[in-house]
């Protein structure tokens, strides 16, 4: 299995931890959206598309997030949530959606994005930091190299021999 397409999308305000979000395409054919790529202490980090985790009260059989001490519609204490779940920065708790079952499939994802994410960074800082020098190079070389070898050169070349064999050089140089 191969990643065929990484596409992130870089986080307007990264004052947050949360930097981009990625969708990742394997093999041409199946698509995984809504990994998160996260600034951590040792550098970003993909996390994989999770849910908020919910448990169903015991006695009204209504849905709780699973950290509740209470149920939200009877008011039955709740047992706590244990096993197969994520607690991030905030606390609260989040199931993977999607997610590699052993190291090296974590690791190849791993690469893939944040190799897209660093070059995206680089892309966006490229583009605003060169913004004005681009805009020079706009308007002082493109407009010129169009209207000269494009419109004025070639048919400046083809003409003139032709008005000349019609006789209108005969004027020019009698
Ligand atoms: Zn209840």
């Amino acid at each position: 299995m191969e990643i065929t397409e990484v596409r992130v999308k870089l986080m307007e305000n990264s004052d947050d931890r949360l930097q981009a979000f990625c969708s990742v395409t394997f093999d041409d054919c199946f698509v995984v959206r809504d990994l998160k790529i996260i600034e951590g202490s040792s550098g970003p980090f993909v996390a994989m598309p999770s849910r908020k985790m919910t448990v169903h009260c015991p006695r009204c059989h209504c849905k709780n997030h699973s950290r509740a001490a209470y149920c939200n519609q009877c008011g039955e204490q709740q047992q706590q949530y244990a096993g197969g779940h994520n607690e991030d920065s905030r606390g609260k708790l989040y199931a993977d959606i999607a997610h590699p079952i052993n190291a090296e499939c974590r690791e190849m994802i791993q690469e893939k994005v944040i190799q897209q994410y660093l070059a995206e960074l680089e892309d966006r800082d490229q583009k605003t930091s060169g913004s004005y020098q681009r805009q020079d190079r706009v308007t002082a070389d493109e407009p010129e190299p169009v209207q000269g070898p494009h419109q004025g050169s070639p048919q400046e070349a083809a003409e003139p021999p032709l008005e000349s064999d019609n006789g209108f050089g005969q004027g020019i140089f009698p």
